[in-house]
């Protein structure tokens, strides 16, 4: 018996390390609050990726049994397009990403990447073809090169500043006092949330996956920043399949599909021309956004505005 548990707790440990280091990168999970379940079918390959394409076949989950979070979900993503999720707070977006990334496996349906069920591929593989890019980046207290370089470890230095430039931080990072080896971070040189976003887009870049999940910011940055923020963004996701969580409708004008989302259903789906010519929920939250707009300049997030 004391053979049997003490690889079984051993396995526990190291298990939960590695689930903190997604934590520290890809924070919007929150997975320390989370107990992990999910464990890789036993002889479980790596997924190929190639192409990138997304199915979620009629996908229910609940986080507890007695409670259903999504319900009958189908949608596919194309390789290369950009579908967008939108509904209020607790509608179930972010659930939809984060069964995606397999930290919880569905209850019921499918969910394909490239043809393969995630179920039946090693988890380790899934993530490493999925970039995500959070709310809000956690930074180590590490150089800023380090943090640029996390996502992918094997990258060489003229490939971080390469980076660094496609995410438009470069000629930044040359202002700071040591160039790429300052230190940032809780212990160092503390960033802006707009160069926080850019760091998690120069890491993105440099993972250079077929898919991304990106958790738009709810925070609105000032205006000038924002706009070079989203051509940074737009720069990454070509070309990439992509699925967004948007709280700002201004930003997912050009999504090839919008996914309105109500208490874990879709309710509506679209282009965003299309929603608002039907004059539902969609075009009701455009209208709410343009108004919060109007009002207020400073911020004109879904959240302030429903
Ligand atoms: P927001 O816009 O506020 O981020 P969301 O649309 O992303 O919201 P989800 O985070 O997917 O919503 O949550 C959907 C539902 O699942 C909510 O009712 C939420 O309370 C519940 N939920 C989320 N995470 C957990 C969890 N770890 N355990 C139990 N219930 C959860």
């Amino acid at each position: 018996i004391v053979q049997l548990y003490v690889p079984l707790n051993w396995f526990g440990t190291y298990y939960r390390a590695i689930q903190k280091n997604f934590v520290d990168m890809e924070n919007m999970f929150d997975l320390l609050r989370e107990e992990q379940e999910v464990i890789d079918a036993p002889g479980a390959g790596a997924i190929s990726v190639k192409r990138g394409g997304v199915d979620f076949n009629n996908v229910s989950f609940g986080y507890l049994p007695e409670r259903i979070v999504l319900k009958n979900i189908t949608f596919s993503v194309a390789p290369g397009k950009t579908v967008a999720l939108v509904g209020p707070s607790g509608s179930g977006k972010s659930t939809i990403i984060r069964l995606l990334f397999r930290f919880y496996d569905v209850d019921t349906g499918a969910i394909l990447v490239d043809g393969q069920n995630i179920k039946t591929v090693t988890q380790e593989s899934l993530r490493r073809s999925i970039g995500v890019v959070p709310q809000d980046t956690v930074l180590f207290n590490n150089t800023i090169k380090y943090n640029i370089k996390y996502g992918r470890l094997t990258a060489t230095d003229p490939e971080v500043i390469e980076a660094a430039r496609g995410a438009d931080i470069h000629d930044r990072i040359l202002q700071f006092p040591d160039g790429y080896e300052t230190q940032v971070g809780e212990r160092g040189l503390r960033l802006s949330g707009g160069e926080k976003q850019r760091v998690a887009i120069a890491r993105t870049l440099l993972k250079a996956p077929q898919i991304i999940l990106l958790d738009e910011a709810t925070s609105a940055l000032d205006t000038q920043t924002e706009r070079n923020i989203q051509e940074s963004l737009e720069r990454m996701c070509a070309n990439r399949t992509t699925i967004i969580v948007a709280h700002r409708l201004s930003t997912i004008i050009h999504a090839d599909e919008i996914l309105v989302l109500r208490e874990g259903e879709i309710v509506e789906r679209g282009r965003h021309e299309n929603l608002i010519g039907q004059e539902g929920v969609y075009a009701g939250m455009w209208k709410q956004q343009l108004e919060a707009r109007d009002t207020s300049s400073a911020d004109n997030s879904l959240e302030q505005s429903t």
